[in-house]
């Protein structure tokens, strides 16, 4: 903000001439209330103490949220770097380039003024939307040409934001591409119905945030677009941590502010007007450039704690490496502790997408790290053989992958997350993420050992006996004593999930009947005992098995169990 009223234009403004002094230097010790109670009393706009300085607007958050009593610096922004009044604004641009989002400006050792980082100048995306070997391919980019043409005959600027202009900007191709996120500055649900005519998709509308998604969208030639969301512009408030947001109609960096991370809070214009800007309000091309994770303000992950596994999701998939404000934030985060409006089932979901990603093990690893679990209980502790089991659980997912067998990730995550912690802190975990009951008792390592141990020992050691055991445990269980189990059990396991747990006979049902089995239970018992002599190897073709089928019944006549 340029100070108002300074006399003739100077050929290189300096911070002077660019700060504006209402800022207020208060105590590190003093508490958010008192701090806040300060900043109102100053008409402050920023709180600062050495390097680390607080938005006023963020002590009032904090407040609002019942952190009145944390330490004011708790809700601030560390490492503030300060300049001289008479510093230039080619270096203190230069200095906010590198992440943050303010500059403190100091004289004889006090602070006399705050430089906020403005946003920096357009640059333009066109010819990476337009690179015909892109991720985006030819259908994509006629969907956004689309979009930008009917948003502007409406009125609305359209923009394509998110996933999508981050990895533009990483030039990401084969391995993910993300859904298309297009946001209007107006009413996107009509902007959504107008596309699907215009597209022959299919628009799904999700009442409660005013988004639509648009399914089956096709260019005229008939290829398909892949998945669109569509929003309006909106501002969000979180009248709670943790709880789902109240929403309100704004412009497109009003949008882009209420974002989880600097990466993620970038939009290309769409508009043939405008088509191809970028709009970065927080320096996020630079934070991809340097590969930083960045949040936009020091109460984002207060604000909502998925953030922190979103954030191990991008910093996994993408080698981000959080800057030292995402850790703040973290440590903030954690420290509030319990976030009762934070449902389960979006804790779960996190999880869950989280286990989606290609290396899930990246981001797990980071959120131990980070702590991250002590918001499923307090006591949840990272322990030696937890970390060995995650690292099980790598191993085992990569084996399912490459064996085409499809394992249910999130169930394989939470076991291994689970199984090494104390009974009580594990069904605490299980409550918190409101997942059925049933899963109690499968998060209790002790039956998958048991399970593990009766593999080993099984006799005879017929496979069709291996099967029996696993078919009978269901499927988590079978899971969990791949984690709990080691060699052998564990290749009993792979081989029932390759191969056992789909064993049938050649011989259909109809074909047993046909071979002179009565309709009735029968008829599954000879198709069970035909699979078993398939998977031990002592049935290989269709006339083995109906020399098989005609024994048996020719040993039930015998002993008059057919009457
Ligand atoms: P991915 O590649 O994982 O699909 P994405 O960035 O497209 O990444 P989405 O979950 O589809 O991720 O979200 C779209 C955008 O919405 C994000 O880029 C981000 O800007 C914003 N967003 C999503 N969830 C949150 C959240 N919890 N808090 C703030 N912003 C969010």
């Amino acid at each position: 903000m340029a100070k108002p009223g300074h006399g003739y234009p100077q050929v290189v403004p300096r911070a002077e001439d660019l700060m504006h002094p209402r800022v207020v230097t208060v105590p590190p010790r003093w508490s958010v209330d008192r701090a806040l109670a300060r900043a109102r009393a100053a008409g402050a706009v920023v709180a600062a103490h050495g390097t680390v300085a607080a938005r006023t607007a963020d002590l009032e958050r904090a407040a609002a949220w019942g952190l009145g009593r944390l330490p004011w610096t708790d809700a601030a922004s560390a490492g503030v770097p300060a300049v001289p009044p008479s510093a230039d604004e080619i270096m203190v641009r230069r200095l906010l380039r590198g992440g943050p989002s303010m500059a403190l400006v100091r004289e004889r050792g006090r602070v006399v003024g705050a430089i906020e980082a403005s946003p920096r100048p357009h640059g333009s995306l066109t010819s990476r939307l337009e690179r015909p070997h892109g991720a985006l391919g030819e259908a994509r980019l006629w969907l956004l040409r689309t979009a930008g043409k009917l948003g502007e005959a409406q009125g609305h600027a359209a923009y394509a934001t998110g996933g999508f202009v981050r990895d533009l900007l990483l030039g990401r191709t084969a391995d993910h591409v993300p859904d298309i996120d297009l946001v209007i500055e107006g009413d996107g649900i009509a902007f959504g119905r107008r596309l699907a005519e215009e597209t022959g998709g299919h628009l799904v509308v999700h009442g409660a945030f005013g988004t639509a998604s648009l399914e089956g969208a096709a260019t005229p030639d008939g290829t398909r677009v892949g998945r669109v969301d569509i929003a309006m512009a909106r501002r969000e408030r979180y009248a709670r941590p943790g709880a789902l947001p109240e929403v309100s109609p704004a412009g497109i960096d009003g949008d882009l502010g209420r974002r989880d991370f600097s990466v993620n809070a970038m939009a290309v214009a769409l508009s043939p007007s405008a088509w191809g800007r970028l709009h970065d309000p927080f320096g996020g091309a630079d934070d991809v450039a340097a590969r930083r994770l960045r949040v936009l303000h020091p109460l984002s992950l207060v604000e909502d704690p998925t953030r922190i596994w979103r954030g191990a999701r991008y910093a996994g998939r993408l080698g981000l490496c959080p800057e030292p404000g995402f850790k703040r934030a973290l440590a903030l985060a954690l420290e509030v502790g319990e976030y009762p409006a934070l449902s389960g089932q979006r804790l779960r979901a996190e999880h869950a997408l989280v286990m989606n990603e290609a290396e899930p093990s990246r981001a797990l690893v980071l959120l131990l790290e980070w702590g991250a679990f002590r918001l499923w209980d307090p006591s949840y502790r990272v322990t030696a053989p937890g970390r060995a089991r995650l690292a099980s659980a790598r191993l085992f997912l990569r084996w399912a992958r490459g064996a085409h067998i499809a394992v249910d990730g999130a169930e394989l995550g939470l076991l291994a997350l689970l199984f090494d912690q104390s009974r009580p802190v594990a069904d605490r975990c299980v409550r918190r993420l409101t997942i059925a009951s049933g899963m109690a008792a499968r998060v209790d390592a002790t039956a998958a050992r048991a399970l593990a141990r009766r593999l080993v020992s099984v006799r005879p050691r017929r496979p069709s006996h291996v099967a029996d055991v696993l078919r009978s445990a269901g499927d988590s269980l079978v899971l969990g004593a791949w984690l709990a189990g080691e060699g052998k059990a564990r290749r009993h396991i792979e081989w029932f999930l390759r191969e056992g747990r789909a064993g049938r006979p050649l011989l259909s049902g109809d074909e047993v009947m046909a071979a002179g089995v009565p309709r009735g239970p029968l008829v599954g018992q000879i198709i069970a005992l035909l699979r078993d002599l398939r998977l031990d190897g002592r049935v290989r073709t269709i006339e083995d098995e109906r020399a098989a089928v005609a024994e048996w019944m020719q040993g039930l006549a015998m002993k008059g169990d057919l009457g």
